[in-house]
């Protein structure tokens, strides 16, 4: 007797086999068989004829470390069919942290009312915490290289001394024994920004010895993209660890040819025996925070020390003449392919560009991000914007690349509570929904099960999870049933928070969080400890 029998969809096992006609028997949490079940007893049969029945979706790159804490239903994420998500990139996770007072800065939707709820200091004090909230999604975390950065140095302006990053390489190896699934660096980020190949190695070291991955954020994709790329090469290929480039697409400034030149890169190194993937956001726009785009001498001594220097004129100039800032579409002035993301005291600017902010306030609008910061206070870094810093021709050459997974990075954010409010980039509500409706169904840029094994079994099979990812009789039930010619993502820049269509039956571990194209109670999301080769 079947739990669950999810009857005469087109099944996708995830392997990027094409569709087959067959029923979906769930028992236990657990796939219990794939075929022809007509005849079998079932609690619950669900006709789920004309659907495709795939895997849930593994969403490699997601910055929901702290959103989840706040909300775990992980809405936005749990209506596009996303199951699983691995946190902690970028170099930014909520732990370790120096002393369980300490805010975690550095993670994504810092503080939104956590502050006084939830307590941790080490990795497995997180996990624990992530663990008691009911959570719409599998979560996989890796500790992130800023977090253990600031965690060692504070804000001093210094890459560290040899003690210093045996102090760092303790508190990796302590996270990821206490459940990391991986390490992150985010090395266009403060304090991530400091850190050189020397003090990299010794840490990806502490992955490499227990199989599992290492993600970067990589320096630069810009003007110096091949350096940045190589360094993340190296450090793979001299640390023995699993290597992740992260939303490998190039940026605005970068030569016509460097994502072709960086795939290329990518296969030598691999065809000289570096284990290395990498992933891409289905969008041409990026997202991330505002207050990145200042020079890292202007972050020393915290938001605070940061925030004050901002008023002084001369330090301004110096920002704005920033030779190598994160995003040149901002050194360029090209304001209107710029968008306020998040804000708090200037929510009533979120959706405008800079442009548009520049000429409200009447200044310049790098003097009104700047001012902005100053009025967000405690809150300035939290203020995100998208750019369109990417071009649909990169997105597509690196969905090309048969090692290419699809990813968000985003954040599990909801419409209501807590979280109302936030925003962490454009397509955070539809990034799935636009991959399969606008890269694979109008653009063809992929096979449908292609596609499907880019969000599944790829992303599944490189962060180590053995038992996600694919349909087999075994794996967990994690389930995404959708409907191919109607899916559709629904988000605009004026209207961000629309959740997309097509996605009719969702199921995390045997159990539905998505029924007939609803939101159900079901938040059977277990943190997963155990992630790695
Ligand atoms: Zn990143």
């Amino acid at each position: 007797m079947f739990d669950i029998v999810l009857s005469n969809g087109t099944v996708y096992d995830g392997s990027g086999a094409d569709g087959l006609r067959a029923d979906v028997a769930v028992k236990d949490g657990r796939i219990a068989a794939i075929g022809l079940l007509a005849d079998a007893q079932a609690a619950e049969r669900v006709d789920v004829s004309g659907l495709a029945v795939a895997p849930g979706f593994v969403d490699l790159h997601t910055h929901s470390d702290f959103t989840l804490v706040v909300n775990g239903a992980a809405e936005s994420q749990v209506h596009q069919g996303v199951t699983t998500e691995v946190i902690g990139q970028c170099g930014f996770s909520c732990a370790p942290l120096r002393s369980s007072g300490d805010l975690p800065v550095l993670a994504s939707g810092y503080g939104i009312g956590v502050r006084e709820r939830r307590r941790w200091r080490t990795f497995a004090e997180y996990l624990d915490v992530l663990q008691s909230t009911p959570l719409g999604v599998n979560v996989a975390a890796l500790v992130g290289h800023s977090t253990v950065h600031q965690a060692v140095l504070g804000d001093a302006l210094k890459p560290g001394d040899p003690e210093d990053v045996a102090q760092m390489k303790r508190l990796v190896e302590e996270s990821l024994d206490g459940g990391a699934a991986g390490f992150s660096t985010g090395l266009e980020y403060w304090p991530g920004i400091m850190a050189a190949p020397e003090h990299l190695v010794p840490l990806c070291e502490a992955a490499a010895q227990r199989g599992k991955l290492y993600a970067t954020h990589v320096r630069n994709r810009d003007r110096y993209y091949d350096l940045g790329f190589a360094e993340a090469l190296a450090a793979a290929r001299l640390s023995g660890a699993r290597l992740q480039i992260s939303h490998i697409q190039t940026k605005f400034g970068a030569p016509a040819h460097a994502m072709e030149h960086t795939l290329e890169m990518v296969h030598a190194a691999r065809r000289h025996g570096t284990d290395v993937a990498i992933d891409v956001i289905p969008h041409d726009w990026n997202n991330t925070t505002v207050i990145s785009i200042l020079p890292k001498w202007a972050r020393e001594g915290g938001t605070e020390q940061t925030l004050a220097r901002l008023r002084d004129p001369s330090v301004r100039e110096r920002v704005k003449a920033n030779p190598a800032p994160m995003l040149l579409i901002v050194a360029a002035g090209q304001w209107d392919r710029i968008v306020l993301l998040n804000a708090s005291v200037n929510a009533a600017f979120v959706g405008a560009s800079f442009a548009e902010i520049g000429k409200a306030r009447g200044v310049d609008p790098y003097d009104a991000l700047m001012d902005m910061l100053i009025e967000e206070g405690d809150a300035a870094s939290r203020m995100l914007w998208a750019t369109q810093s990417f071009t649909d021709a990169d997105v597509e050459m690196a969905m090309r690349d048969s090692s290419c997974a699809v990813i968000s990075d985003t954040a599990a954010l909801a419409p209501y509570g807590d979280l109302a409010d936030e925003l962490f980039s454009l397509s955070g509500y539809g990034w799935a929904a636009r991959f399969l409706q606008y890269y694979v169904r109008d653009r063809k840029v992929l096979p449908l099960a292609e596609a499907i094994r880019r969000i599944t079994s790829l992303p599944a099979e490189r962060i180590g999870l053995r038992d996600r990812g694919s349909l087999r009789p075994g794996q967990c039930a994690d389930v995404t049933v959708f409907d191919p010619a109607l899916i559709e993502s629904r988000f605009s820049a004026k209207a961000p928070r629309a959740y997309p269509t097509g996605i009719a039956h969702v199921l995390v571990n045997g159990v539905f969080s998505m029924r007939d194209g609803a939101r159900t109670e079901g938040n059977a999301g277990q943190v997963l400890r155990d992630a790695g080769h």
